[in-house]
């Protein structure tokens, strides 16, 4: 498989450090909101990227964080704790808020079939493995005491922007419009690894340490996590595009000036969800999510789909619109696999399938080119084979797309079949149907004509067919 790794700006084959486990590591949600459809295009992707090094054969390990604890307005260590900021909204406790949300991203993962990670770590349960990577920072002169915080000396490395070829002034967190400059700071772009000092003294929660009591930064997490977890090496990093810079350029600076070696091979980064306003974000109060979709008669599945069509590395425009295409898209193809018979007899065409299975996985060996794998189902029915192979090679396929396509074509036909039995059995309509039959072999048309009106009145149309006279509503 190729992927596109952040970290050389190519598209890389992929080799894990070991080939027995694939360990992998995603940036979990912030828990003081909803989630929007945006971050979920996010996890959408991801979860297909995991599903699929599982279909290749691979047997993967996959961690995500949940950040309680840490995460400030601005991801440049200023402004108040995004969770005391949900707790003050809603009238709650930070931890009631954590919660609830979390439970909230969870439920909305379910309902778009995104698998949960094997292991899934709040940031509060791992405040001893920080302060061990601080200290050790602090002994390796990594890290300064300035002011009562614990910053991280950036000037200490080769080369702190790892991603990107910008201009380092332009990158520099404490100049940027609207975020006040950290005077503790050596460097603009030091970053908190420890807070004992905040403009906002009514921080919740509050953990003792060596440099006072305090709480971590938002970016020891992910390193404190991912090695509790994945040890000292890792395979694929992911998250969305806006955390490349500053939060994982953070994390790799920390881990590895804590390691003293390189950590983590490949960095996967799915561009962002815009809406006609621009990238859609939870701290502008206003956005969509799984819920509303819902509520405006939405399957979570036509979204999944919808951001399937599209290359997680081309920025995804949210219209109405656009996701009523997704929708019409998602219905014909359900439609197509629906007419498939699903009590055909005989055995799967094991050649057939393996060969459609490798046009499926050509596309997503292509850095994971979701729209090819689409194309390759719609391959499947128009291969000439049978309908037990090509159910079979479909349901194969879901295993990594996760759109419910053999769930949906059997609601679709179990509905097509309730319509028709209950059509057939409404006894008032057929009492008058064999009326109208009785008439017309009695050839009193007028009466036969009359009963046709009367029904047509009432909305239902008579078929006659060589079997008798069928009827549907119109
Ligand atoms: P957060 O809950 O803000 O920490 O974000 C959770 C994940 O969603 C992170 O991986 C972000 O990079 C990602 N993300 C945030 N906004 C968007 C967006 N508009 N489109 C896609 N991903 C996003
Ligand atoms: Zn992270």
């Amino acid at each position: 498989m190729y992927l596109y790794n952040s970290l050389s700006r190519k598209k890389e084959l992929f080799v894990p450090n070991h080939p027995e486990l694939v360990k992998m590591y995603t940036c979990g949600p912030t828990v003081y909101h909803y989630a929007h459809i945006g971050n979920l295009r996010t996890y959408i992707m991801e979860d297909v990227l995991e599903k699929y090094l599982r279909y290749a054969g691979y047997n993967v390990k996959r961690v995500m964080n949940i950040t309680d604890v840490g995460h400030l307005s601005s991801d440049g260590d200023t402004g108040e704790d995004k969770m005391l900021k949900g707790a003050k909204r809603e009238h709650k406790t930070v931890m009631e808020i954590a919660k609830m949300y979390t439970d909230a991203f969870f439920s909305d993962c379910a309902k778009l079939n995104i698998k949960r990670p094997d292991v899934v770590e709040p940031a509060t349960n791992c405040i001893a493995d920080y302060i061990h990577i601080v200290q050790t920072l602090i002994d390796k002169g990594y890290g300064y005491l300035a002011g009562g915080n614990v910053y991280f000396d950036t000037s200490k490395l080769e080369k702190y922007y790892v991603f990107n070829d910008f201009n380092a002034e332009d990158l520099d967190v404490g100049v940027r419009e609207g975020v006040e400059e950290d005077t503790n700071k050596r460097n603009k772009n030091d970053f908190v690894l420890w807070f004992t000092q905040s403009k906002f003294e009514d921080q919740a929660l509050k953990w003792d340490s060596p440099w006072g009591v305090g709480y971590p930064g938002w970016h020891i997490e992910c390193t404190g996590i991912s090695l509790k977890h994945l040890g000292e090496d890792m395979d694929i990093h992911c998250g969305g595009i806006d955390n490349a810079f500053p939060h994982h350029t953070n994390e790799i600076a920390q881990s590895e000036a804590y390691l003293g070696h390189k950590w983590c091979k490949y960095w996967m980064h799915v561009l962002h969800l815009n809406d006609a306003a621009g990238k859609m974000s939870k701290s502008k109060g206003e956005f969509l999510t799984v819920s509303l979709l819902e509520q405006k008669g939405y399957d979570p599945m036509a979204y999944r789909f919808f951001c399937l069509q599209s290359h997680y590395r081309k920025n995804l425009v949210f219209t109405w619109e656009n996701l009523d295409n997704a929708v019409l898209a998602y219905n014909k193809l359900v439609d197509k696999i629906a007419a498939l018979d699903p009590n055909a007899g005989g055995e799967v065409d094991k050649q057939m399938l393996w060969e459609l299975k490798q046009r499926f996985m050509k596309g997503l060996d292509a850095d994971l080119n979701t729209s090819l794998g689409i194309t390759a189902v719609y391959d499947v029915l128009k291969a000439k084979t049978d309908d037990k192979t090509k159910l079979a090679t479909i349901a194969d396929m879901d295993q990594v797309l996760s759109l419910n396509l053999l769930e949906a074509a059997a609601k679709k036909r179990e509905a097509a079949k309730q319509a028709e039995a209950a059509e057939e059995h409404d006894p008032e309509i057929e009492a008058l149907l064999a009326a109208r039959t009785a008439a017309k072999k009695e050839k009193n048309f007028a009466e036969a004509d009359r009963i046709r009106d009367e029904l047509k009145a009432r909305g239902i149309e008579i078929i006659d067919t060589p079997q008798g006279p069928k009827w549907k509503r119109v």
